[in-house]
C-alpha cells in the first residue's frame, strides 16, 4: 500500500491540498469500501474516541454517512440536535466551542449555514474538525467522495472531462468539487444559467456554458447539482418547467455526452427539476447509488487520518 501522505489536524476545505494528499484519502478510502462490503466490516481503529456530529442545517444523507463511518471504526458518536441544544436558545458558536472542549471530544463534524463559520470554530476548539458544508462554500468530503466514485469508474482522474451543471452559484459542491478537479487535472465544464454562476470563476481552464447542448459534447462526467431554492433570495428561475427544459438533464440531453458517461448527482435530489426522474435510477448511467456507499469509505478515511495526526501531534 502507498505511504499515506496527509499531514492536517483539520479537513475544512479541499483548497490548498496537494493532488498526493487526494490520493492518499482515496486509496485509504478504497481499502475501507472492500472492508464495508465484508461480513466483518466492524474494526476497532477508533475505539475509544468520541464524536460528535453538530449539524446546524438539515441532512439525512451527509449526517448518517459520518455517523456510519465512525461507528465502523469502532468510535462513540453522539449527534447534536441543534434544534433541542441551546444553540436554538442563542447560544453562541464560541461558547459552543468552550463547551465542546470541556467534553473532550476527539473530532468534531460541523455543518453550518454561514460560509466560513466552520474554520472559526476549528480555531476554537480543541480537537480534529471537519467540515460537513459551509455555506456556499466547501463540502469536502463530497467532492472527494465524487473523486473516489469517478476513479473507481474511470482508472483516474486527471484529463476526464467534468460537465458540472445547474446552481453552482449556491452549491458548496460544485465549489468543492471545481477545486478537487483542477488540483487532480481534470477538464472542468461549467454548465448554467447566466443567474446561477458566480460572477467569476478564478481557476484556469475552466469552460463556462449556458447551455446544455453545446456544453455536455463529449464529456466524460455529468455532475447534476440541486438547485438550492433555500439559498435564493429572488428570482434566478422563471419556472421549474422552463428550467428543467434548458439545464434539466433528460435522455435526449444525455446522447450529447460519451456514450459511457456517467451521471451523479449529490443528493436529494429535485426529480424532474434538475434530472429526470427515470435517468436518476438507471443504473447504466447513474452512479448516485455508488456515490452514497463511497460517502462512508471516504468519510472513515477522513476520521482514521485525522486521529492518527492529532495523537502524534500531542504526543
Ligand atoms: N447535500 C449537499 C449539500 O449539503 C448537496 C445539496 O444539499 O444540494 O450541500
Amino acid at each position: 500500500m502507498n505511504k499515506l501522505r496527509f499531514y492536517h489536524n483539520h479537513i475544512l476545505g479541499i483548497e490548498g491540498l496537494e493532488p498526493q494528499e487526494i490520493t492518499s484519502l482515496l486509496n485509504l478510502s478504497d481499502n475501507f469500501v472492500e472492508n464495508n462490503r465484508s461480513e466483518h466490516r466492524k474494526l476497532n481503529n477508533l475505539r475509544g474516541k468520541t464524536i460528535v456530529n453538530l449539524f446546524f442545517e438539515t441532512s439525512t444523507r451527509t449526517r448518517t454517512s459520518f455517523e456510519l463511518a465512525g461507528k465502523n471504526l469502532g468510535a462513540d458518536v453522539v449527534n447534536m440536535q441543534v434544534s433541542t441544544s441551546s444553540i436554538s436558545k442563542g447560544e453562541t458558536l464560541i461558547d459552543t466551542a468552550i463547551t465542546l472542549n470541556a467534553m473532550n471530544i476527539d473530532i468534531l463534524i460541523v455543518r453550518h449555514p454561514e460560509s466560513g463559520a466552520v474554520k472559526l470554530l476549528s480555531e476554537k476548539v480543541n480537537c480534529s474538525v471537519i467540515n460537513a458544508g459551509d455555506g456556499t462554500h466547501e463540502h469536502p468530503t463530497q467532492a472527494l467522495l465524487d473523486a473516489l466514485t469517478i476513479r473507481r469508474r474511470k482508472g483516474h482522474l486527471n484529463g476526464l472531462t467534468v460537465a458540472i451543471c445547474g446552481d453552482i452559484l449556491h452549491s458548496r459542491v460544485a465549489h468543492s468539487n471545481i477545486n478537487l478537479l483542477n488540483i487532480m487535472d481534470a477538464n472542468v465544464r461549467l454548465i448554467a444559467p447566466l443567474t446561477l454562476l458566480p460572477t467569476q470563476t478564478h481557476m484556469h481552464g475552466i469552460e463556462i456554458f449556458h447551455d446544455m447542448f453545446t456544453g455536455l459534447v463529449g464529456v466524460d462526467i455529468i455532475m447534476i447539482l440541486r438547485v438550492q431554492n433555500e439559498r435564493m433570495y429572488g428570482n434566478f428561475i422563471p419556472s421549474i418547467r422552463e428550467y428543467f427544459h434548458f439545464f434539466g438533464l433528460d435522455y435526449e440531453k444525455l446522447k450529447l455526452a460519451k456514450s459511457d458517461a456517467l451521471i451523479m448527482h449529490p443528493g436529494p435530489i429535485n426529480r424532474g427539476f434538475e434530472l429526470d426522474s427515470d435517468l436518476a435510477d438507471d443504473v447504466e448511467h447513474s452512479v448516485i447509488r455508488e456515490q452514497v456507499e463511497m460517502g462512508v469509505a471516504v468519510r472513515m478515511a477522513c476520521l482514521s487520518v485525522l486521529i492518527k495526526n492529532f495523537d502524534h501531534n500531542k504526543s
